[in-house]
């Protein structure tokens, strides 16, 4: 086992404690009595030095040619490759998802800083005609400024490279909290940009509780955009802040995805995705299948599949390459999930399979809970419609198509949904009709990659989509409209030539 150092906070390009003094240790859930590592407990004065930090150095970053910007981000990415094996480790004790997984939340690292640093040589505006002769009309993109990135512990590495590394190629400048329960794999990535000799200020990393450091950094007058990823309770109060003084924000937030099964689907492809869905990352991923609507035709087989299948998954040490479910994040996660089995049980449905905490030798020192499946729920039903976050899955029979969609409609959330057919119209039909941000047939609803545009409708955003897509270029820049009239003398638009 390493051994647990303090971590500092970075602002103005140097590593600092919090101006308190103050601290916090963070444990792996898989061992609560292993101290992963101690960080700072920072306050609204360490926020107000990496705003500050991050506005100077953004007079100078703007500058910065793009393409420049562009050759530190594909060094991080080089960086990355070299370190996956190392971060991947630590990532999985930092917070439990099992090592194959946390190696693919690296991975998404690496794939965003080397499709963002391609960016760096286009980040395209256009040109057009002007209705005026001799005049010339462009469009350019513009950093927006100083952007507070807010993340939350799921994908400790993923998510913070989302918003910090095309932040940056844009030329804004970042001052990023990472989620109190998963701050080391967003130090990685920063440790990263100082190591590569990114100028001091552009990244500043402060870690501390939700409001004692977001509070602060989404209110203070000099940060320019919030990007956040989080709960849509939290993202709430984040957006209404925001609206007080017309602050860009973007907003990724939570879901309650659903997977179709038709009765012409693979079932054994349909298992399949249903239990990576579900029970991957222990259920807690905004994409997670919670809902699985089947064919009444295909019902009690699918189910029967599914169930043993997912009472054959593995759950342990996240570090432990065999282990197929890790625990929860933390004692309050674990608690919430123990309270929507007990909620699923009071509104009349009882588990298939699991619902009690592990609490064998071997699971004791984490928050382990096993594969939880609630079979025959009305889609009205609290645990059909809340976000769980947790590996609990609840089976909705539905009449045919129509019926399936219409279940997977009914939802506040609109993140993923997934489609199980042999049969193209049916898949083109749900393609069109799922209304969510993403929906994949015969696949998953897990499974985004990163040069696609990521988010949803509904509560689970507020229209904008990020990932490394071209889509997060207009989260990160403002559209600047240029006319240059070089015909010496004044023309007037709308009027000179009608
Ligand atoms: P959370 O809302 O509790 O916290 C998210 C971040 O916000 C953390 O860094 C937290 O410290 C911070 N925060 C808390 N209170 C704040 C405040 N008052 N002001 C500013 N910041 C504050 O979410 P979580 O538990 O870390 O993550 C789980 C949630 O994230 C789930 O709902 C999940 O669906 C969602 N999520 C969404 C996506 C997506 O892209 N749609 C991706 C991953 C996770």
């Amino acid at each position: 086992m390493a051994e647990a150092k303090t971590y500092r906070n970075f602002i103005d390009g140097e590593w600092i404690e919090s101006s308190s003094g103050s601290v916090y240790g963070h444990h792996s859930p898989a061992d609560r009595g292993d101290l992963v590592g101690t960080f700072q407990d920072s306050q609204t004065a360490d926020v107000e030095a990496a705003v500050e930090a991050a506005a100077r150095a953004f007079r100078r970053w703007r500058l910065v040619p793009a393409p420049k910007r562009a050759e530190y981000l594909f060094r991080m990415a080089e960086i990355l490759v070299r370190r996956k094996e190392e971060y991947a480790r630590e990532m999985a004790r930092e917070m439990g998802k099992p090592l194959r997984e946390a190696r693919g939340d690296v991975q998404e690292a690496i794939d965003v800083c080397y499709y963002i640093a391609g960016e760096g040589r286009r980040l395209c505006g256009y040109t057009t005609p002007s209705e005026l002769p001799n005049k010339a009309c462009y469009t350019t993109r513009m950093p927006v400024g100083v952007c507070a990135l807010i993340t939350p512990w799921n994908f400790p590495m993923a998510i913070p490279s989302w918003k910090l590394i095309p932040a940056l190629v844009c030329g804004n400048t970042v001052v990023i909290k990472p989620a109190t329960d998963a701050p080391l794999s967003a130090y990685h990535l920063v440790k990263i940009g100082q190591e590569v000799g990114l100028p001091g200020g552009v990244i500043n990393y402060v870690t501390g509780g939700g409001e004692p450091v977001g509070g602060p950094l989404v209110r203070h007058a000099k940060t320019a955009l919030v990007s956040f990823t989080g709960s849509s309770e939290t993202g709430r109060r984040v957006s209404v802040a925001c609206a007080e003084s017309f602050k860009r924000v973007s907003l990724e937030m939570g879901g309650k995805n659903a997977l179709i099964v038709m009765d012409d689907a693979r079932l054994d492809l349909a298992v399949d995705g249903a239990l990576w869905g579900a029970f991957a990352t222990a259920g807690q991923r905004c994409t997670a299948t919670s809902r699985i609507i089947v064919h009444k035709k295909v019902h009690d087989e699918f189910v029967h599949r599914l169930v043993e299948r997912a009472a054959a998954l593995k759950v342990g040490d996240p570090l432990d390459e065999s282990i197929d479910v890790g625990p929860l994040v933390s004692d309050a996660q674990l608690k919430r999930v123990m309270d929507y089995v007990q909620i699923g049980r009071d509104e009349g449905a009882e588990p298939r399979l699991g619902g009690v905490r592990l609490t064998k030798a071997e699971y004791g020192r984490g928050w382990f809970f096993p594969p939880t499946i609630f079979t025959s729920v009305d889609p009205k039903m609290r645990i059909a419609r809340e976000e769980i976050f947790g590996p609990v899955v609840c089976v909705i029979p539905a009449d045919g198509l129509e019926d399936a969609l219409s279940i997977a409609n009914d939802s506040l959330y609109g993140l993923s949904s997934s489609i199980y057919t042999q049969d193209v119209n049916r898949a083109f039909v749900a393609a069109r009709d799922l209304e969510t941000g993403i929906t994949y047939v015969n696949s998953s609803t897990i499974g985004a990659e990163t040069h696609l545009p990521f988010g949803g409708t509904r509560r689970t955003g507020n229209g904008h989509r990020e990932g490394a897509a071209v889509t997060a270029l207009e989260i990160f820049t403002e559209w600047k409209t240029v006319y240059i009239d070089y015909s010496g003398r004044l023309q007037k638009a709308q009027i000179d030539n009608n």
